[in-house]
């Protein structure tokens, strides 16, 4: 099994010179190819890659030396993350085109482990062709082969690695506990045993926060050093909200994992009920389909169970004590489910999860 760790990296300045470099070189070579296959096709009209032999990293190095200067396999990622761009697109048309890779949005590069090139010894990583050890804040131990690793540079500055490790995990004791969870925007989420997860109040201060910032920076001259520095500034709090976010779904997945056998939540259609809504902002933001990724690998991880309730499952109109169908509840702001059959008044979150919850048993 297969699992990312992702940690802070503080590389010095000759290593911040050797990163620069390398993302610049595999970015070129993503793009060289991206260009030659875009020829090859106006002037062949196949685009298929199993067919058409396009050059490989290792023969540009003769036509542009400079691209000996860094690991070797981040070229050959170059290449492969092209293929699979390539292989998405003609599976999936919606998908787009492969686009070239811009400076401003893509520093990275991923290499692999051959034959223990990559390891860590007191909080220190080593990866391929740099000699020196990048300083790396381990905040978890792990136990596995490392089998690939992706440094990035994000545009406040900042440097990560993300290692993927391959760990036979522990699976957890099998439980009797099953649980519904309704996903909300008041509440992040409601269970079947009654317990809210609200949004953190820090995630909301940090949106306002970043909000008045944006307002600043349209008044910023263009081109200005100000307005330089308001950019990243907001950079810089984009990423502490995405972290606080991401922090707040692992808590929440993490203790429904650990508590349950079952999980049951909607199979929520963000995008139809982002079209439909004033609500579009919230709902994109407390991350539903971030959380039910979480969930679902998790679940593979530790042995426990993923139910998906249909689309056509209408669980906030059904009673969950009597089973009969309501259309009251179809307004939003109305928060109680009152029944007209058995009398039953419950939260309507709290009577949907139950709803959920009814598809494990
Ligand atoms: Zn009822």
């Amino acid at each position: 099994m297969l699992k990312a760790y992702k940690f802070r990296l503080y590389p010095n300045e000759e290593q911040r010179i050797y990163l620069a470099k390398t993302f610049g070189c595999t970015r070129f070579v993503y793009n060289r190819m991206l260009a030659e296959r875009i020829k090859s096709y106006e002037e062949n009209k196949n685009l298929d890659i199993k067919t058409m032999k396009y050059p490989t990293p290792a023969q540009y190095k003769y036509e542009f030396e400079w691209l000996k200067e860094v690991d070797s396999l981040s070229l050959a990622n170059a290449q492969m993350n092209l293929d699979k761009a390539y292989k998405n697109f003609f599976r999936d048309k919606s998908i787009g085109f492969p686009k070239f890779k811009k400076k401003t949005n893509t520093n990275n590069y991923t290499t692999n482990n051959q034959n223990r090139t990559v390891y860590i010894e007191n909080n220190h990583i080593k990866v391929p062709k740099l000699k020196s050890m990048i300083k790396i804040d381990q905040h978890r131990q792990f136990t596995g082969l490392i089998k690939s690793c992706t440094i990035s540079q994000v545009p406040s500055g900042k440097y990560f690695i993300s290692i993927l490790v391959d760990a036979e995990i522990m699976k957890l004791p099998k439980t009797d506990n099953k649980i519904g969870v309704d996903l909300g925007i008041k509440e992040f989420a409601i269970t079947s045993d009654e317990e809210f997860f609200g949004n953190p109040k820090h995630l909301k201060k940090s949106e306002k926060k970043l909000a008045k910032l944006q307002k600043n920076l349209s008044r910023k001259q263009k081109g200005s050093n100000n307005r330089k520095k308001a950019k990243i500034k907001a950079a810089k709090i984009h990423e502490k909200i995405a972290n606080q976010r991401k922090d707040m779904l692992h808590k929440v997945s993490t203790q429904l994992i650990n508590q349950n056998q079952v999980i049951v939540i909607e199979d929520l259609k963000v995008s139809n009920m982002v079209k439909n809504h004033k609500l579009a902002k919230s709902i994109v933001d407390v991350s539903w389909s971030e959380f039910r990724r979480m969930l679902e690998y998790k679940a593979k991880w530790y042995g426990r169970e993923i139910i998906i309730a249909p689309v056509s499952y209408a669980s906030s109109q059904l009673c969950s004590n009597c089973g009969n169908q309501s259309s009251q509840t179809k307004d939003l702001s109305c928060r109680t489910y009152i029944c007209p059959v058995c009398g039953m008044i419950m939260d309507r979150d709290i009577n949907a999860s139950k709803n959920l919850l009814k598809l494990a048993m």
